[in-house]
């Protein structure tokens, strides 16, 4: 039975932290403001600025060594928090909040009730039997799905397709090569999957050429594409791995009687 899921909501002090996804306590903050001296622009900083606090002579060690771990952490992407002296805030930035997670400690962003940070992907996570190339553009496709489900789609396609490379097949070039792709790779696939890859225009008469849009492509498009690619992967990747590997542990005797029968 799968666990119960608890997603992250502003109302809850426990959820499935988006982050590290272990269900756990959140604690809250406010978030004050502190306006920048100038007007300067915020610091993201570069190589160029590490260089800089690295050559600079006249910096003492421990300084040095402040500055370098804060752009360790800034360069981490993540939102994080450091202790100030006393410069009292003027202002709350009202409607934004931060949670931070008990198991992880990571912080997420949100605002007026939606989570903003981390981004939120869409559907579930790629099934880790895949090759990580179609992992890794499984996984743009599931962070661009909502603001460009048309772009989702057609790069699964491409992973759809791609998946008969490492199988043996030849992957396809254009439409006209589908049915090349169906005698290969996914040929073990059941007449149902099969169906819906035509009817999705990954395979068949009516299939797209590699990274072309279909303007008819919508969200829903988008996430049956991801649902069909992961278990298109459990059928042709991990279930003929799972039983290769339960075979490989019977007995020797148990093999050769087994080869025999079918044989
Ligand atoms: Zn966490």
């Amino acid at each position: 039975m799968c666990p119960k899921s608890n997603p992250p909501s502003i109302h809850a002090q426990a959820f499935d932290c988006p982050h590290c996804h272990v269900y756990t306590t959140q604690t809250w903050f406010d978030v004050f403001i502190h306006k920048r001296e100038d007007n300067e622009p915020p610091v993201i900083p570069d190589k160029a600025a590490r260089d800089r606090i690295k050559k600079d002579q006249k910096l003492p060690q421990d300084v040095k060594g402040r500055y370098l771990e804060w752009f360790d952490q800034m360069d981490t992407g993540l939102v994080f928090f450091n202790k100030r002296k006393s410069d009292y805030p003027d202002f709350s930035a009202d409607n934004i909040h931060l949670s931070q997670c008990y198991h992880c400690q990571e912080i997420s962003v949100w605002v007026h009730g939606n989570l903003l940070f981390p981004y939120q992907k869409t559907g579930d996570d790629p099934n880790p039997d895949l090759p990580t190339e179609i992992r890794q553009e499984f996984d743009e496709a599931r962070a661009i799905l909502r603001e460009s489900p048309r772009a989702a789609a057609a790069l699964l396609r491409g992973c759809i397709r791609g998946l008969s490379l490492p199988l043996g097949g030849k992957g396809i070039d254009s439409g006209q090569d589908a049915a090349g792709l169906e005698g290969k790779g996914l040929e073990g696939l059941a007449p149902r999957l099969r169906e819906a890859l035509d009817s999705l225009r990954v395979t068949g008469q009516n299939a797209l050429p590699p990274g072309l849009i279909d303007p008819d492509d919508n969200r829903d498009t988008a996430v049956q594409l991801l649902v069909l690619l992961n278990t298109i992967a459990d059928q042709i990747i991990s279930h003929p791995r799972q039983v290769e590997a339960i075979y490989e542990q019977l007995p020797k005797s148990q093999k050769s009687s087994s080869k025999k029968k079918s044989g």
